[in-house]
C-alpha cells in the first residue's frame, strides 16, 4: 500500500504527452499548444481611433477645420496641417499627422469646424501600431489551453493552424453482474449502473467529449478478452469495479495477464483503497473501486491530472483552497481522508453520509476536504485544505 502522495507522483511520472497535430483554429477549443506561437502581424496593423470624435495634432488650440473623414475600413491619407481636423470612428485610421482623438461628446461642432470643450491628453483615444502584440512577438507559449479569447485572440492575428496536443481516447469498461442499464426494468439484486455516465461526464469537464464505454460481467476470460482490445486503441483506460479482493473480482488479474505494467495497487486512502494503475506502452490503466463516490473521488485526485499531463497542460492540479473549519475531524483510521464538503467565501462544512457507496453527498458537496494520514485530530476553527470539484 502506497501514500497518496506517492501515488500522485508515480502517475505523474508516467503520463506522457500525446502526439501533436495541425488544427484549424476554430476547432481548438480546450486543446493545448504543442508548440509557441509567433505573431505574423502587428496588433492594431496601423493607429486606430479608440472614439468615434476627431483626430488632430494636439496642441494649445482649441478650434480645428474639418477637412475629411475616416471611417472603419478606410485608409486616410489626408496630411493635416495644425489647424485641421478629421472626424473619425471606431477602429479607423487615425492619419499621420495626427496624434490624438478627441471623443465626440466632448466638441461642439457644426458641419465645418469643431470647439473642443474637453481637451483631452495628447495621444488620448489613439490605439498605437502594436499595442497588444508586434509582429514577431510570442502569442502564446507552448503548453497554453485554448479559450474562447485565445481563439478570438489567434484570429484577429490572421492565424488559421496551430499545432496542439492530440487529445487522449479513453475507454471505461465497466465489470459488474449485478448492473442495469439505467432505462431497463430493475430485478431483484440489481443496481442501476452509474459509474460510466458519471465518469463520462467527469471527464466532460475536463475537456474529453467522447469516451467509449464497454461492458464485462464479473469473468476472468470476458474480461480479459475485452481489455485485450481495448488496450490496443485507447490511450487512457478506466476500468470500474472488480478491482478489489473478492471472489468475483477479476480485473487485476486480466490485466497483468495482458501484460500491463503493475505501477501500483492499493493507496493508503479512504474512500478509494483499492485501486490499481499500471501502463502498457503509453496507455495509461486506471482499474477504480466500484463503489461510486470512491470511483468519483480517485477520478478527481488521480485520473483528472494525468488526462490533463497527457492533454499538454503545464498546470495538470486544480488549485486548492483554504478555508476555516465549522466542526472538528477525527481521524483514527492512519489513512488519508477525502472528505464530501461544501465551502463558501470563508468556511467549509462537513457533509453528512462519507460512506464510500453514496452519491447523494457527493450530489451537493463542492470539494474534497483532505485529512493527511497523519492528521489525527481537526480542531473547529483550524484552516484546512479541500480541492473544489466541478
Ligand atoms: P466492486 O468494486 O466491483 O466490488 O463494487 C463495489 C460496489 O460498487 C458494489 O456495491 C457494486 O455493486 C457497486 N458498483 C460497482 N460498479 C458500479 C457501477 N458501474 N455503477 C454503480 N455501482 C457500482
Ligand atoms: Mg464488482
Amino acid at each position: 500500500m502506497i501514500k497518496v502522495e506517492e501515488a500522485i507522483a508515480i502517475i505523474e511520472a508516467n503520463s506522457t504527452k500525446m502526439p501533436t497535430k495541425r488544427i484549424k483554429v476554430n476547432k481548438a477549443l480546450g486543446y493545448v499548444l504543442a508548440k509557441k506561437v509567433i505573431s505574423p502581424i502587428n496588433m492594431p496593423p496601423f493607429r486606430q481611433s479608440a472614439m468615434d470624435g476627431y483626430a488632430f495634432a494636439h496642441s494649445i488650440r482649441h478650434q480645428y477645420d474639418i477637412v475629411g473623414i475616416s471611417q472603419a475600413g478606410d485608409h486616410s491619407d489626408i496630411k493635416l496641417k495644425a489647424t485641421e481636423a478629421i472626424r473619425i470612428f471606431t477602429g479607423a485610421h487615425v492619419p499621420d499627422h495626427a496624434d490624438t482623438v478627441v471623443m465626440q461628446e466632448h466638441v461642439m461642432a457644426n458641419n465645418d469646424s469643431i470647439l473642443i470643450a474637453t481637451m483631452p491628453e495628447k495621444l488620448a483615444n489613439v490605439r498605437p501600431i502594436g499595442e497588444q502584440i508586434r509582429k514577431e512577438e510570442m502569442v502564446f507559449e507552448a503548453n497554453t489551453l485554448i479559450t474562447p479569447a485565445a481563439i478570438g485572440f489567434l484570429a484577429c492575428l490572421g492565424i488559421t493552424e496551430i499545432e496542439v496536443y492530440k487529445k487522449p481516447k479513453v475507454a471505461i469498461l465497466v465489470t459488474g453482474n449485478e448492473l442495469v442499464q439505467p432505462g431497463k426494468k430493475l430485478k431483484k439484486g440489481k443496481i442501476f449502473e452509474s459509474n460510466s455516465v458519471m465518469l463520462e461526464a467527469a471527464l466532460q469537464t475536463i475537456g474529453i467529449k467522447k469516451t467509449k464505454v464497454f461492458r464485462v460481467k464479473d469473468n476472468l476470460k470476458a474480461t480479459k478478452k475485452s481489455l485485450k482490445e481495448i488496450l490496443k486503441k485507447y490511450d487512457i483506460v478506466l476500468i470500474s469495479g472488480g478491482i478489489s479482493v473478492g471472489d468475483y473480482d477479476f480485473v487485476k488479474e486480466a490485466l497483468l495477464q495482458n501484460d500491463v505494467k503493475e505501477l501500483f495497487y492499493k493507496i493508503n486512502q479512504k474512500p478509494g483503497k483499492p485501486m490499481f494503475f499500471g501502463k502498457k506502452n503509453e496507455t495509461l490503466v486506471f482499474a477504480l473501486p466500484g463503489n461510486p463516490a470512491s470511483s468519483l473521488t480517485n477520478f478527481y485526485i488521480y485520473v483528472a491530472p494525468a488526462v490533463k499531463n497527457r492533454m499538454g497542460f503545464s498546470e495538470i492540479h486544480k488549485t486548492k483552497v483554504v478555508r476555516k473549519l465549522n466542526s472538528q475531524i477525527k481521524n483514527t483510521t492512519g489513512k488519508t481522508l477525502f472528505l464530501k464538503a461544501k465551502y463558501d467565501e470563508t468556511n467549509v462544512t462537513v457533509l453528512d453520509g462519507q460512506s464510500s457507496a453514496m452519491l447523494n453527498t457527493f450530489a451537493v458537496a463542492n470539494s474534497l476536504l483532505i485529512v493527511p494520514e497523519n492528521i489525527e485530530n481537526y480542531v473547529k476553527g483550524q484552516s484546512v485544505t479541500l480541492l473544489p470539484i466541478d
